[in-house]
């Protein structure tokens, strides 16, 4: 979806990430994190609120949020608070969440992003802040478990979530997509969370104002909750955008509001008008003493941070000789990054890796919907495969053929090779019998070639390549084909 920019007006996007924190258990409580367990097992007294109980801090979960701050060049604020925000809803049994509100961990950092309308330049989306706060509970609505009744699941309620808020620098929904793949891909490299928008542990609010091109004060904007996939989150802000348009062309004003994304209809549709802050009746939790982190403790989440992302294409490209594009489309999944380096340390030659890379596995990898972690194709197999190409003992296209069956169920490719005859012909005997034929049957072309029609070589070499099923070694039939045709210096 890449509409052109709107000619009247101008786009302001901002928005609210909600992350998963990858931890064990709770932000403040021991009950486990699950996903798919059975209905309130994932539960304990803290995150239940029974009476007399006292949240406790994970530790595990403060690191991974200073993981992120920093890798997103965030300051990391001394000290942060934990406040109360107060609402009623079924599953938020204490009757308010815990989060950051006045004083969160961190403040003022930024991504670049290569956005898609700027020629795939890098363009700075900066962030407000980073916080952290404790997930809802779940309400069931699913007639066919519940009825007409809504029945709670708790196992969410407590987890740890980081949540993420940009500056409104985002101009168009393409932009708010490649932030969020930017973003996504930063909370994978540094381990903090699974960042999965299916599974619900990477959640988006968008904010969405227009306003007349040149006007430099932001319209009002409207906030579209829970957008759950990549698709949704353009096609609603696609939607809003109209929504708004209608409204401002026809003289009216937008009201600020929170709305939601229907997607059968594929229109918004308003939830309810803006809550103000005031109406959470914020206050820091008596519960809870403030954070305190100490420039030691910060700097030794620092040194424990991986390579990120920009400086392991740099890097990519002066080791392994990689093209900028090539190198940044590895590094764009640290996974990935990782599948081609443990290539690479096999045996070399990444720029023709990153190639097979590029064009057969993450072709294989799209075609039955895998992500590199989940493929059954190792690193050292790979490595083998292309090598044995590159010594000839295999054609490309036999080796290309082989992919999707690596991707799928793994396995030895020199083995596979062997197995089913792929070795390719590189004996002299069987090419010179194949190329005679072939000169025979196109008598004409070889008239032609010989004519000075010099692209009618690969046309004879196509022929003798369908008549060894792809196997004969480029190399040696080109060799094979001049010596036949009696041409000298071969
Ligand atoms: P709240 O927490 O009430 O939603 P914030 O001030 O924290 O309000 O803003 C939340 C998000 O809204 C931020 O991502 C910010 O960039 C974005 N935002 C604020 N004003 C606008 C606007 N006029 N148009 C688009 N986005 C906006
Ligand atoms: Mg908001």
């Amino acid at each position: 979806m890449s509409a052109a920019p709107h000619p009247v007006y101008e786009v302001v996007i901002g928005l609210e990430v909600h992350a998963q924190l990858r931890t064990r258990s709770k932000l403040f409580s021991p009950a486990p994190v699950t996903y798919g367990a059975e209905p309130n097992h994932a539960v304990h007294p803290i995150c239940l609120a029974l009476p007399g109980v006292l949240p406790v801090l994970n530790g595990r979960a403060v690191e991974l949020a200073i993981r992120v701050a920093l890798a997103s060049r965030c300051h990391v604020q001394p000290q942060s608070v934990f406040a109360r925000k107060n609402y009623f809803y079924p599953d938020l049994p204490k009757g308010y969440q815990i989060s950051q509100y006045e004083e969160p961990l961190a403040t003022g950092g930024w991504l670049d992003v290569r956005m898609p309308d700027e020629n795939g330049g890098a363009r700075r989306v900066r962030l407000t802040r980073i916080h952290m706060e404790e997930d809802a509970g779940k309400s069931i609505h699913d007639a066919a478990i519940a009825g007409d009744a809504t029945h709670v699941d708790l196992n969410r309620a407590g987890v740890a979530l980081l949540e993420i808020v940009s500056e409104p620098d985002l101009r168009s929904p393409a932009e708010a997509a490649a932030y969020l793949r930017a973003l996504r891909s930063l909370l994978r490299y540094v381990d903090a969370s699974d960042a999965d928008m299916e599974r619900g542990n990477f959640r988006c609010d968008a904010n969405i104002s227009l306003r007349r091109h040149g006007e430099s004060k932001l319209g009002t904007r409207t906030e579209l909750k829970n957008l759950n996939s990549f698709r949704f989150v353009e096609a609603a802000l696609e939607a809003e955008i109209l929504r708004q348009a209608g409204i401002l062309d026809a003289g009216g004003k937008v009201v600020q509001a929170t709305l939601q994304f229907d997607p059968a209809s594929g229109r918004t549709r308003i939830l309810r008008l803006k809550e103000n802050a005031d109406d959470y009746r914020y206050f820091p939790d008596p519960d809870l003493v403030p954070l305190l982190l100490s420039d030691a403790q910060i700097e030794r989440v620092r040194a424990g941070l991986p390579e990120l992302a920009d400086a392991r294409c740099e890097r990519f490209q002066r080791e392994h000789g990689l093209a900028e594009d090539d190198a940044r489309l590895l590094c764009e999944s640290r996974a990935l990054a990782d599948f081609f380096e443990a290539a690479a340390s096999r045996h070399g030659d990444g720029a023709s890796l990153a190639n097979w890379i590029r064009r057969d596995v993450l072709h294989a990898l799209a075609e039955h919907g895998l992500e590199i972690e989940q493929a059954k194709l190792a690193p050292a197999a790979l490595a083998d495969l292309v090598k044995r190409v590159r010594e000839g003992g295999v054609t490309a296209q036999s080796a290309r053929a082989l992919v999707p069956e690596l991707v799928n169920k793994g396995g030895d490719p020199l083995r596979l090779i062997q197995e089913r005859g792929l070795e390719a012909v590189s004996d002299t005997g069987a090419l010179e019998a194949a190329v005679d034929a072939v000169l025979r049957e196109h008598a004409g072309h070889v008239e032609r070639l010989r004519a000075g029609e010099e692209k009618v070589r690969n046309f004879l070499i196509g022929q003798v390549m369908k008549r060894t099923g792809g196997k004969a070694d480029p190399a040696a039939l080109r060799r094979v084909l001049a010596q036949r045709l009696g041409e000298s210096g071969s």
